[in-house]
């Protein structure tokens, strides 16, 4: 964990946060090694799970359609999705929009995240989608996993062929 001043506002893991403050930088997306919830720490830090009753249902369908959303481009290049588990997370730090286990199929959204506009919780679902499902680190190869937001929110076609250069990239 380091401190850094940020030199512009937006961070993904970190939460849209404005030019010049202090921020803590975690590593978000976690190896394997690392399980979620396993110690007192992180559970301060990443929030918990929230139960699965009506409302929390209603925020993991607005989760899943972009995952569908996903699947659908994934499919269409020829590839198959594996099945990844969703879950809303509560009480998780403000600067985190959305975290994942690399490699493991599985990925965390706060329900704040869940609330904010549209495009943003669809750019946070496929990027934790690349870390959880197809265990894709941080890169520079398009927008999508740079651990920065880009500074103009991207359309869904954007979000598809970002996502399928990525895939073919790293041969997944
Ligand atoms: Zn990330």
């Amino acid at each position: 964990m380091k401190r850094i001043k940020l030199s512009k506002d937006c961070f993904l893991e970190g939460k849209i946060l404005k030019k010049g403050t202090e921020i803590e930088i975690l590593e978000y997306n976690r190896t394997s090694k690392t399980k979620y919830g396993d110690t007192a720490k992180n559970k301060d830090r990443y929030g918990s799970n929230k139960t699965m009753d009506k409302d929390t249902y209603n925020l993991r369908r607005r989760v899943m359609k972009h995952i569908y959303e996903a699947k659908n481009a994934i499919e269409k290049s020829g590839r198959d999705f594996d099945r990844v588990t969703v879950r809303i997370t509560q009480d998780t730090i403000h600067s985190v929009l959305g975290f994942s286990r690399r490699g493991d199929y599985i990925i965390w959204v706060p329900e704040e995240t869940v609330n904010e506009p549209e495009e943003l919780l669809r750019y946070v679902v496929y990027h934790e989608l690349l870390h959880g499902n197809y265990d894709i680190g941080h890169n520079d190869l398009n927008f999508l996993m740079r651990p920065v937001l880009p500074k103009r929110m991207k359309s869904l076609e954007e979000l598809n062929t970002a996502l399928i250069e990525q895939l073919t990239h790293f041969n997944k």
